[in-house]
């Protein structure tokens, strides 16, 4: 019994009961640990999603050259389908991505291109900018563009959604997810609504991002967008894969509690995680706290594994001179 190459690997990822960290509060509340994926994160679902919906476009040849704007995860689901199916990559990021994030992306063949963070998107300096640049300079290269890209939100309208449904046999009454993108929770949100629509959704965003506002007042306030440390959730954009329909409120974490709670997932629960896991539990919680009831049972997704944050939040002298601990 064995797989073809590790892309196959994908999905199918555990889910865990939260024991401790959720002390107080009423009802079950599970974990869907993503870093179970080969590539460590959520994202390797939607990017394998892409380059097979691509090639079924004609829009990636062999030996195309893919290129994408990533804060690293969308980029090394890419890099471990573009090993299996004899690609290039070429990823931009924005400098504020940790470096273990860039050293894996390199260990797995890709090329990056670290770009400013404080620019903003439509500067000719930004990450997005820069992964359209390519795209047009070099032949026979495709660009997924996560953030707007249906394939995003669809691999886990087709697989997120389906595996909890089947792990909660039906239970499952609230989802919560950071959202960046929109794919995870939007893709997930509309397959699980489609079973019960009564199960409601919890988005969580940053504090310098524009989603939680937009929904609230269908205003993009510039005012609202301003640099900060989480990294994988909250935008200065908005992504098309974000369906507000499918989102029913928002939350926004702080970059101190979300370094915090990822800290304590994994010291209580041993769920050594990513930081924007630390902002989905305690977002999720806050709002549990005060509206889940016995019967009630939550699943919150958890992105990505600790490796890539050992410089940061697992780093006692990072947190300090954060002012965190
Ligand atoms: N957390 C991390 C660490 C991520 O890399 C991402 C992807 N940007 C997300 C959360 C949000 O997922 P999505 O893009 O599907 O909204």
């Amino acid at each position: 019994m064995y797989l073809n190459n590790i892309v196959e690997a994908i999905g199918n990822t555990p889910m865990v009961k939260l024991n401790r960290v959720n002390d107080g509060i009423k009802g079950t509340v599970l974990v869907k640990v993503e870093y179970f994926n080969p590539g460590n994160s959520v994202k390797d679902r939607m990017a394998v999603k892409m380059i097979d919906d691509a090639e079924k476009a004609g829009l990636l040849k062999p030996g195309g050259t893919i290129i994408e704007g990533t804060s690293g995860n969308t980029g090394m689901g890419l890099a471990l389908t573009a090993i299996a199916r004899g690609y290039k990559c070429i990823f931009t990021m924005s400098d504020k991505q940790s470096k273990e994030k860039q050293d894996i992306l390199k260990a797995v063949g890709a090329e990056v291109i670290v770009c400013p963070t404080n620019v903003s998107a439509d500067d000719p300096r930004s990450y997005y900018s820069i992964a359209r640049k390519l795209n047009a300079e070099i032949p026979n290269s495709f660009y997924p563009n996560q953030y707007d890209n249906p394939s995003n939100a669809q691999a886990h309208y087709e697989t997120t959604g389906p595996e909890i449904w089947e792990q909660t046999e039906g239970k499952i009454t609230h989802l919560a997810a950071g959202v960046g993108t929109g794919g995870t929770i939007c893709g997930t949100g509309k397959y699980l609504k489609e079973q019960n629509p009564a199960i409601v959704s919890v988005g969580l965003d940053t504090y310098g991002s524009v989603f939680k506002k937009y929904k609230e007042t269908g205003i993009f306030d510039e005012d609202e967008i301003y640099s900060y440390k989480t990294e994988g959730i909250g935008e200065d954009i908005l992504p098309k894969n974000v369906d507000f329909d499918l989102i029913d409120l928002f939350i926004k974490v702080t970059d101190k509690d979300a370094a915090l709670m990822t800290r304590q997932l994994a010291k209580e629960e041993g769920l050594f995680v990513g930081w924007s896991c630390g902002s989905a539990v305690h977002g999720a919680l806050e709002y549990a706290r005060e509206h889940l009831k016995e019967a009630d049972t939550m699943v919150i997704i958890l992105p990505d594994h600790g490796t890539r944050y050992l410089g940061k939040i697992y780093n006692d002298e990072w947190m300090r001179e954060q002012g965190w601990l």
